[in-house]
């Protein structure tokens, strides 16, 4: 039983309040709090969801301590119980519909899909062609193969191209089960919706219902605390009853900021590295497009731009759009000169002419900490050897002068270069932070 004094530190916290907050705050966050339990060295509250809790502390961390049991760090001494109730009355009719019905969209939770983000116009190649495969079996077999299957590589890869295209063979093929594709932003958003709609139940029920839940880049979960604690309930939800989950990010899951409850879920199933496409591929890829929008390439333009675009798929695009509508507007034919004027600012090499190799060299030094001397020695340490060769890397994309020359400057052969250069593209695929390094080194090369 709770005293009339003890009832009264919570009514007087809340009277404080609310004289101090907007009266719709009070009735969203603060009304819904019920006191369990008040003892004279702490409070036992009572709240909806997560969110209330972290609310609560966030924003009054300090009024309460003039209300509640502190500890010796002045912490208000509080515990909180969800109270999380299953919803008692089903809002929508039960999600389970027989293989001739069509799926049903409950309002408010459309997918909403790139219609041409489909398997058949994913290019595949070495860089791709494994995830693309984890893809495939999800989408044909979903629940059974890998779960979850974890997606993770750098901007403009093509994750969100394999998610959608999961989506739609889902859709087309398997049209009893319940999907959502969703960005992790649109999904913190439906989150906070909900929570001034005061319809957390319903969405939570949604989640916990789907058979197929992808979620496009996790990343956005960083740093959100609250959202990622009802995230990984749903999460779990949905894998204890063998319902598939997707998620892409831009890192392997031991690299994000998460919890470790949350990493070890991501970690469970598949995890799949999508990497950039070979020159093949992106030649490849660059004629698709191109054929997409009706633009006849040929083969020496396609290598010209696949071979100076080489970080981001996204980029390749850009370029088609860019020379496809310059050619339609002034009605020109596409060679490589007109490309290589169109494209220069696109192009990753565009100051290679004013980038001399002794710059290259002051830059690696730096980034890598070894003294210029030692790049250009002998010395085959590994400390030294890896340096040396990103220098020639970076020499090879960057000098706008012929291999010979490149490699008078380095007083090595042209073939060394050329095995150096190859060797760090190759490493590059799989190093991550190796890639961040020859990045930097790029990025602080005096011009
Ligand atoms: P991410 O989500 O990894 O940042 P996207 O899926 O948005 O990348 O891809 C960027 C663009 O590149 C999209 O237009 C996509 O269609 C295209 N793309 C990426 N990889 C491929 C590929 N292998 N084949 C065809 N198009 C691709
Ligand atoms: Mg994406």
């Amino acid at each position: 039983m709770l005293t009339c004094e003890e009832r009264d530190t919570w009514s007087q916290f809340l009277e404080y309040i609310k004289k101090r907050c907007s009266l719709t705050a009070f009735d969203n966050w603060m009304a819904p709090i019920k006191v369990l339990e008040s003892t004279s060295e702490s409070v036992r509250l009572e709240v909806p969801n997560i969110f209330v809790k972290t609310y609560l502390l966030d924003n009054y961390r300090k009024e309460l301590s003039y209300f509640i049991p502190v500890n010796e760090n002045g912490e208000p001494q509080i515990e909180f119980v969800i109270s999380d109730t299953p919803v008692k009355k089903p809002l929508t009719p039960p999600p389970r519909t027989t293989p001739s019905e069509p799926q049903v969209q409950v309002p408010g939770y459309e997918i909403k899909l790139n219609q041409f983000y489909k398997f058949d116009t994913f290019i595949e190649g070495p860089a791709n062609l494994f995830v693309k495969s984890a893809a495939m079996g999800i989408a044909t077999r979903p629940g059974r193969s890998y779960n979850p299957l974890f997606i993770h590589g750098g901007v403009g890869l093509g994750k969100t191209h394999l998610l959608h295209g999961i989506s739609h063979h889902v859709l087309e093929n398997h049209k009893k089960l319940r999907i959502q594709c969703i960005t992790t932003e649109a999904f913190i958003n439906d989150l906070v919706d909900s929570l001034r709609n005061k319809t957390v139940d319903k969405m939570k029920k949604f989640y916990r219902t789907l058979d197929i839940l992808l979620v496009d880049d996790i990343q956005f979960l960083q740093n959100r605390l609250n959202f990622e604690e009802e995230f990984c309930n749903t999460f779990e939800s949905l894998i204890n009853q063998n319902k598939q989950i997707v998620i892409s990010s831009d890192k392997p899951p031991g690299q994000l900021k998460l919890s470790e409850r949350m990493v070890a879920r991501m970690e469970w199933g598949l995890v799949a590295h999508i990497g950039m496409p070979d020159l093949e591929t992106r030649v490849a890829i660059l004629q698709h497009k191109a054929e997409q929008r009706g633009l006849k390439i040929s083969n020496n333009v396609a290598f010209f731009i696949a071979e100076h675009i080489y970080s981001n798929v996204r980029q390749l695009e850009g370029a088609i759009n860019r020379l496809s509508a310059h050619c339609r507007l002034l009605d020109q034919e596409l060679t490589e000169d007109l490309a290589e004027k169109i494209l220069s600012e696109l192009l990753q090499h565009a100051p290679k002419h004013k980038v001399s190799a002794e710059n290259i060299l002051k830059s690696v030094a730096t980034v890598f900490q070894v003294r210029v001397s030692d790049l250009k020695g002998t010395s085959r340490t590994k400390e030294i050897a890896l340096p040396r060769q990103v220098a020639m890397y970076l020499a090879k994309a960057m000098i706008n002068e012929s291999l010979m020359m490149i490699a008078a400057s380095f007083g090595k052969t042209h073939s060394t270069i050329l095995h150096a250069s190859k060797t760090i593209e190759n490493k590059i695929k799989k190093d991550e932070s190796l890639r961040r390094q020859v990045a930097l080194c790029r990025r602080n090369i005096d011009t």
